[in-house]
């Protein structure tokens, strides 16, 4: 049974307390691993009620999602992302909750894309059809849509919000009408659930130009109730597919990509597989987290936060901002995946609706 939920909130921060000055020098955490991608969420609510993120029990009527004067500003998430930038984030990504439900966001979007790096955007596609075009528009080149099955019923179950398939589906297409060539389409395998769709969505996708990314159930938050036994090893999903459609692994694009790359042996594109459980990448994670109301998480199943909004709001100059997120960079020391035990998971962790996943 999934627990209460557990807020977690940014850990305070003494008044007047300053990080040391930024030297310029080359930023490495305590593992050697660089800052490259950030991930920002931009709302902590979500219009779906996925199983595995979050769950209706927990995310009912009753749940308090955090108030507007709470969550950043555009103006202040477009300031924190030039610092960043400025201390060599090469690769943002918006998400949420859904980011598409955050009212005016090709705003934003607007407002990133003269920071000049690889911006890009996860949504549920639920209403894509009506706001791809402006995303395009305001300059996001890149679009990743999760799509959990093609099954209408296992769909209805995963999403428990009854969305229909055609209405994604129908998004996804707006998507590439409007200009977004090349999709990825996320879909989390969970055993029992929806693990038996994994070929039909890789036939489905198949010769479409967008690439499947197959991601394993994770332990992340603390509501979702999960077990070991639900997730199903990307060797098995690569093995299914292999079985159906003969696969060749490709060379990944960068240090530090998430997915692993197959294509198909006949030339109908590539699928991704992202290991998190079973193959553990934090070796080379290059990951931190904004989360909605301005605490940077530098991992994914982190209990604490830090508190850039305070910073922001109390007139720190961009020095200032940029000497924290140095400073907090040099210290992370996070390896979750890679020590993850069952005694590990059951820990509190933030929700991924509210750090962003
Ligand atoms: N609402 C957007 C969406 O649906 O893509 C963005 C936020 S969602 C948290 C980002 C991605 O995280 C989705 O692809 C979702 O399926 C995935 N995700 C959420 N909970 C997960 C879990 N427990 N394990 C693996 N992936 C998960």
């Amino acid at each position: 049974m999934p627990q209460k939920v557990i807020s977690i909130r940014p850990e305070s921060r003494s008044p007047g307390a300053k990080a040391p000055r930024y030297d310029g020098g080359a930023l490495t955490d305590t593992l050697g691993r660089s800052m490259r991608d950030l991930r920002i969420s931009v709302t902590d609510r979500c219009n779906f009620r996925c199983v595995y993120c979050m769950p209706r029990e927990v995310f009912d009527a009753n749940y308090t999602f955090l108030p507007h004067a709470a969550i950043l500003s555009f103006e202040e998430i477009a300031r924190l992302a030039r610092v960043f930038v400025g201390l060599g984030v090469k690769k943002i990504r918006l998400t949420g909750g859904e980011p598409l439900l955050r009212k005016d966001l090709p705003r934003l979007i607007g407002m990133l894309v003269p920071l000049g790096v690889d911006l890009t955007l996860t949504t549920n596609g639920s209403t894509l059809v009506k706001h791809a075009r402006a995303l395009k528009d305001a300059g996001l080149e890149r679009l990743t849509v999760s799509l959990d099955s093609l099954d209408e019923a296992t769909f209805r179950a995963m999403n428990d919000a009854d969305f229909p398939v055609a209405k994604v589906l129908d998004g996804i297409a707006a998507a590439a009408d409007a200009g977004f060539s090349q999709l990825k389409i996320n879909m989390v395998v969970k055993r029992g659930a929806n693990d038996h769709q994994v070929v039909e969505a890789a036939r489905h996708w198949r010769d479409s130009g967008h690439i499947l990314r197959f991601i394993e159930y994770m332990d992340v938050g603390s509501t979702n109730g999960w077990r070991m036994d639900d997730v199903i090893p990307s060797a098995e999903v690569v093995r299914r597919i292999a079985a159906a459609f003969p696969l060749v692994a490709v060379e990944a694009n960068y240090t530090g990509e998430v997915a692993e790359r197959w294509r198909y042996r006949d030339g109908a594109g590539e699928i991704g597989v992202i290991s998190s459980v079973t193959q553990a990448f934090c070796r080379d994670c290059n990951r931190m987290r904004l989360s909605t109301e301005g605490s940077l998480f530098t991992c994914l199943f982190a209990q604490q936060g830090h508190d850039l909004k305070a910073l922001l709001r109390e007139g720190g100059s961009d020095d200032d901002i940029r000497d924290r997120i140095a400073a907090v960079w040099r210290l992370r020391d996070d390896r979750y995946s890679e020590i993850r035990t069952l005694q590990t998971a059951p820990k509190p962790k933030v929700e991924m609706s509210y750090i962003g996943g």
